[in-house]
Formats: structure tokens, sequence, C-alpha cells
């Protein structure tokens, strides 16, 4: 049966690890044999998709969780490649508020031109659902210095749930929204005892895996302070008291979501990919 491929193409977060790519930070591409998917496309997004054999022209679909640039620089490149050079109108561009509209803390992220590129707008708010071909979407509640941030969480028919908190710090109910997926993705910039305004430290993302008990945690967009605590280190930390598997992504690394889900964080560039790339 056809299975999800979760691709971190970059796991690194925040000013330092985006401008010293310490940690790549293109984003998680998420494909099945019917939709491909990228994650906040931060700077690299299109170079390391390439670069992974993983043409961005079939994009079906782009997410982008907030207003700050390690979510979404390449945006407009990728909407580009996802109609075809701009030839085609498809695909779905699927951002939050501020994203598409502005705010008060950033201009909009995406030019106007190529928001009507897409065939499909959505404006992400948090608890609103849609769904993409036979995947559920539904929004989830993100508190961070982007007051509209969101992330997201994706239920397939055949496989259950998984789901990405983007940047958000840690808040009473925030695991309410990830209750039952069997694979979280965190965002968690920083490690333990270095808590940062807006943003999670391993000690949150204990919380929040002790709460929702999912099969696999995985601790990812690493800020400079996590990376040189050794995010291994602290996903161990994770994993001894909840007693839930826990990895800190790395670049490159792939998971297969199916019935069982496989962390593959050893493979070559190209290598392990299903087939209908
Ligand atoms: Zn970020
Ligand atoms: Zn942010």
């Amino acid at each position: 049966m056809p299975q999800f491929e979760i691709l971190f193409l970059g796991t690194g977060g925040g000013r330092f690890a985006t401008i010293t790519q310490k940690r790549r930070t293109a984003g998680i591409r998420i494909i099945s044999n019917s939709l491909n998917m990228h994650l906040d496309p931060g700077p690299g997004a299109l170079v390391h998709s390439i670069n992974e054999g993983l043409d961005p022209q079939k994009l079906d679909a782009i997410f982008v969780s907030h207003c700050h640039p390690d979510h979404y620089t390449d945006a407009e490149v990728l909407i580009e490649a996802m109609t075809r050079g701009t030839t085609k109108k498809r695909g779905v561009l699927v951002a939050a508020k501020s994203v598409l509209n502005g705010s008060n803390t950033c201009e909009a992220s995406i030019s106007k031109y190529h928001q009507q590129m897409p065939e499909q707008k959505i404006e992400a708010v948090p608890n609103m659902k849609f769904q993409m071909d036979d995947v559920n979407v539904s929004v989830t509640e993100a508190r961070h210095t982007d007051p509209d941030t969101v992330g997201f969480r994706f239920e397939t028919q055949e496989f259950g749930g998984f789901a990405y908190t983007s940047d958000t710090e840690y808040f009473e109910g925030i695991s309410r929204y990830y209750e039952g997926v069997r694979l979280l993705m965190l965002c968690v910039m920083r490690p333990t005892g270095k808590p940062w305004k807006g943003h999670m430290t391993t000690n949150d993302a204990i919380k929040i895996v002790e709460a929702t008990r999912p099969e696999h945690a995985v601790l990812t967009h690493l800020g400079m302070q996590m990376i040189f605590a050794g995010p291994a280190k602290e996903a161990k930390l994770v994993e001894e008291k909840t007693g839930v598997p826990t990895v800190a992504a790395v670049d490159g690394m792939l998971i297969n979501f199916g019935e069982t889900i496989k962390i593959q964080t050893n493979r070559k560039t190209r290598q392990g990919l299903n087939k209908f790339l």
C-alpha cells in the first residue's frame, strides 16, 4: 500500500542557524502516490529539493506557517515551480493570515502576484479543516512572535495522523491539537533550561509528548543553542522522560509513514525515495 514519505530537507531554525546554515532551512517535503506537499520552504528549499531529486514542479501544495524568513523565503519560487513556470494554474497555497496579508508585525511574505498563481489559496486559521486529496488537514494553534502562526495536522485515511507544530511556545491546551497523532514533529528551537519567548524548549516538548503519547516524536527546526547542546542528547531526554521513541531530525532524514513508522537517518541523497517521484 502506498505510504507517505516525509523528507527533512532542512532541520535548522531561527536566525543564527539560518544565516550560518549550520543546519539547512529548506523545510519538509511530504509525498504519497497522489500528493506532493512542501511544508515551510525556508532559504534553500528550491536548491535542496532539486539536489534530492525532488522535482518542485510536481508539488501539489505549499504550506507556510508564518511570516518569518526561515519558513517562507523560497515560497515564491516554489509557487513558480508548482505552476510550471507560471504557465499553469495549479496547486494549493496554504498560508497563515500574516503570510498572505501582512499584519502589525510583518508585511505579506508572498507577493500578490504569486498568490494568484495557484489554483487555490487557503488562509489557514486555527481549528480550520480542509481536505487535500484523501488527507484531512486541520490547522492547529501556535503562540509565537507572529501572532498568526499556525501548525498543521494531517489525517490520512489509512494510516492515521502526523503533525507539525511550527514555531510556538508551550501553552495550556496545546496538546489537545495533537491528541491521537502517530507521529509528532515539534519545532524545538531551544534546549532544556534555555527558554525563549515564543519558542519551545526540550522541556516543553516533553510536556506535549507526555500528554499526547504519539508512536514517534521528532525534534526539528533546531536553533543554534540547541545544535550546540546536542539535539540527539535532547531527544534522548524526551524519550527517557516519556517512554516515547524520539529522534532529533538530521538534514536528509526520511520517515516512511505507513502501517509502521520507519526512520532513516543515514540515507544518502536520492536514496530510498519512492518510485512515484
Ligand atoms: Zn522558525
Ligand atoms: Zn518564527
